[in-house]
């Protein structure tokens, strides 16, 4: 357990020595990254093309989607009205200046969510949206999403975008009682429709395994095994939004329905506008 571009690096370094078979990761951008450098072994699995939907998972089987999180809208209802805030895009509105709160652009889940922006809307409409954020920053830019919550709960910002488990981790208790009270003063705001990314695992190349690998990832997405994975983990199922208490207090979404392994694809362009947008 490491973090996934230390675990990319890992087994990439390793090679044929690795005594990784399964690889684990977080994001659609890095598990098609994760291919893209051949670390992971098409697997074909029919179990996996029935409990894995198409836009979870790579076509050439690679990969598959385990759990979902949506990136959304954290408002202090304080500072900016809940209501107010629909879209992404409204975001760069500039009745939000010196209000919003942004993450950095080397966080993989702003640059998947950039990407699918540029997928939905194209690339110049993204450029300007970007744009428009970082004109409405007043703060530093945050290196995770859990304290850019509590800098929202504060006060500190009205809004910011954070991935759905962060808010659930610390409004559960998990992340302690200050944590809680901060997730407590926030509301949630599903943006609609909504950017869904993954959790996801493959198969390793040099896997000594490989059917045994498989059959823990095909575990892993089914019905049963996905529910104990998503609701320990504060993520949503592959399908539905699953019984986790706490995560279904936030309420539910609609996704836009952009693949996964197309996010991957775009993430190239995505970090080139975010650079020339003013991103930090
Ligand atoms: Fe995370």
């Amino acid at each position: 357990e490491a973090k996934d571009d230390a675990l990319i690096e890992r087994v990439r370094t390793e090679g044929r020595n690795t005594p990784a078979d399964v690889l684990v990761l977080v994001d659609a951008a890095r598990l098609e990254r994760a291919s893209d450098l051949g670390l992971l072994r098409p697997s074909p699995s029919a179990a996996l093309l029935r409990d894995v939907p198409l836009s979870l998972r790579d076509s050439q089987g690679r990969w598959y989607g385990l759990t979902r999180r949506v990136r959304v809208m954290v408002v202090n209802p304080a500072l900016v009205k809940p209501a107010s805030l629909r879209t992404y895009a409204d975001l760069a509105s500039p009745a939000l200046r010196g209000k919003l709160c942004l993450r950095d652009r080397k966080s993989v889940y702003n640059q998947s969510l950039v990407a699918d922006q540029i997928l939905l809307r194209g690339q110049a409409a993204t450029a300007d949206w970007v744009k428009g954020m970082v004109a409405n920053v007043s703060q530093p830019v945050f290196s995770s999403d859990t304290p850019l919550i509590r800098a929202v709960a504060k006060g500190q910002c009205g809004v910011g975008l954070v991935n759905t488990y962060y808010v659930a981790r610390m409004l559960s208790g998990e992340n302690g009682q200050a944590d809680k009270e901060f997730a407590e003063r926030i509301r949630v705001v599903f943006p609609t429709p909504a950017h869904v990314n993954i959790s996801g695992a493959g198969v390793v190349r040099w896997s000594r395994n490989p059917a045994a690998a498989l059959k823990l990832i095909e575990f892993l997405a089914s019905p049963t095994g996905g529910k104990g994975y998503a609701e320990a983990n504060n993520e949503y199922p592959l399908r539905g939004t699953g019984n986790n208490p706490t995560l279904n207090r936030l309420g539910s979404f609609q996704p836009d329905g952009i693949g996964a392994e197309q996010l991957g694809a775009a993430n190239g362009k995505a970090v080139a506008v975010m650079e020339a947008s003013g991103w930090k």
